[in-house]
């Protein structure tokens, strides 16, 4: 068999499998032994665990009006001193290696700096190498823009970059090394009763991960689920996996044959609640708040509106990201006399909690289970939003823990 034939496999690193020269070590001995089961492997590697939070806090010190240009070509290095070190540490146990940044790929991406999207990349390198027996590591995170600019692909944007790679390149699969050994019912750090599941199917880990679960970065599963990337999220800190499918399989619905009401429970704290009290209720009013907010690239998610008693006015509540809530105010303020609110309160202590399965669709009353569960416990929803496969409520932040426990007990998730 040629080596072109080879089946082939992208192995993606996050920060703690990486953190430091033993963790590389451990990562190479992993990759070795897909290589001598017979694939072409990629790897992609993650900055080592912290060492991104360093280098963005050193931009910002420097400057909080920098260049977003500049924010990528600091925030992406941590993957290029990674991605020499793998390659350094497979050489060293006798498997060839080459490290790849971004843009010798190239990662095309387009010109969003500090979340850009991959355009298109370019394998012919890489597969070359493959010929070789060589094993291309690639540094995550991180592509060129349309400019020649490095461009940055969001936090976690390395899950991204594997899978893109692997749609790119063809593979059998792409594999998620991480510090937990798959994708749980919920986050298992906060939930000691939180299942490991075997499959997912794409959809719901989409919303899973945009929900908070943060074991997948949001635009590495949509970019599995368009390009149908089976897609495994697995433990580095086993040496014994990589066979037999031991982790979570992230694949498409028909492949799972079990099918639950409810898969998941996931928690953001990433969430800053703004209301405009006594806003003028009149046609229009909606538009006048969110379209400024719009025009400023700032996304609004939940939104509740409270008619108030002299049906005159009325109080629109709605939350935004908390790295948008400053200049959400400041639109707002901006734009005071256009939308006529008497005041603006704020409460930057909530997290948004949710349920999320696609046997909603199919049968009724999730969402009372969700309220009647959180009443039990006397914890005060605040604003609710629904969609085909999810539920989610806003609540005070202090309450998180205690919320997310409740209903993976209330939905029956919870480890016999
Ligand atoms: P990496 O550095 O490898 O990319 P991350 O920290 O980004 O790792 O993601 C792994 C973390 O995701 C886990 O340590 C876990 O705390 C968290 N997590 C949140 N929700 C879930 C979930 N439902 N299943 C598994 N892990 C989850
Ligand atoms: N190092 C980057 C981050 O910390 C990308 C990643 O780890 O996926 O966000
Ligand atoms: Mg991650």
């Amino acid at each position: 068999m040629s080596a072109s034939m080879k089946p082939r496999l992208v192995m993606k690193f996050g920060g703690t499998s990486v953190a430091g020269v033993e963790r590389i070590r451990a990562v190479a001995r992993l990759v070795k032994r897909q290589v001598e089961l017979g694939y072409d492997v990629a790897v992609v590697v993650s900055a080592m665990s912290g060492e991104t939070n360093k280098l963005v806090a050193f931009t910002r010190e420097m400057s909080p009006l920098h260049d977003a240009r500049e924010y990528d070509a600091i925030a992406s290095t941590g993957e290029n001193v990674t991605a020499g070190l793998t390659a350094v540490a497979l050489d060293a146990i006798g498997v060839p290696a080459r490290s790849w940044a971004g843009w010798q790929v190239p990662i095309k991406t387009d010109g969003v700096h500090g979340s850009a999207s991959i355009v298109e990349i370019g394998v012919e390198g890489i597969v070359e190498r493959f010929g070789q027996g060589v094993v291309a590591v690639v540094a995550g995170f991180q592509g060129v823009s349309p400019e020649g600019r490095v461009t940055t692909l969001g936090r976690g944007g390395s899950d991204t970059s594997a899978v893109a790679l692997a749609a790119a390149l063809g593979a059998e699969r792409c594999d998620i090394y991480t510090d937990v050994d798959g994708v749980y019912t919920t986050d298992p750090r906060i939930v000691e009763k939180a299942q490991k599941l075997d499959k997912v199917s794409y959809e719901e880990m989409l919303e899973m991960a945009s929900l908070g679960a943060k074991v997948l970065q949001t635009r590495s599963v949509e970019v599995a689920m368009i390009h149908k990337v089976r897609t495994q999220v697995l433990s580095s800190f086993d040496e014994s996996a990589g066979e037999n499918l031991p982790g979570t399989l992230v694949c498409d619905e028909d492949e799972i044959m079990e099918k639950r009401l409810v898969t998941g429970v996931a928690y953001s704290r990433d969430e800053a609640k703004i209301t405009l009290v006594r806003v003028p209720d009149r046609p229009g009013v909606a538009a006048s708040i969110f379209s400024p907010l719009a025009d400023a690239g700032i996304n609004v998610d939940m939104i509740v509106q409270n008619v108030s008693d002299d049906g005159k006015t009325t109080d629109m509540t709605f939350t935004t990201g908390k790295a948008d809530f400053d200049r959400a105010l400041k639109v707002l303020e901006d734009n005071r006399a256009a939308i006529g609110f008497e005041r603006i309160s704020t409460d930057p202590n909530v997290v948004k909690v949710s349920v999320i399965g696609v046997g909603m669709r199919t049968h009724a009353g999730v969402a009372q289970t969700m309220f009647k569960t959180l009443a039990e416990k006397g914890i005060n929803i605040q604003v609710i939003s629904t969609s085909e496969i999810k539920v989610s409520v806003l609540i005070a932040a202090e309450y998180t823990e205690l919320a997310v426990r409740a209903l993976h007990t209330a939905y029956g998730l919870d480890k016999a």
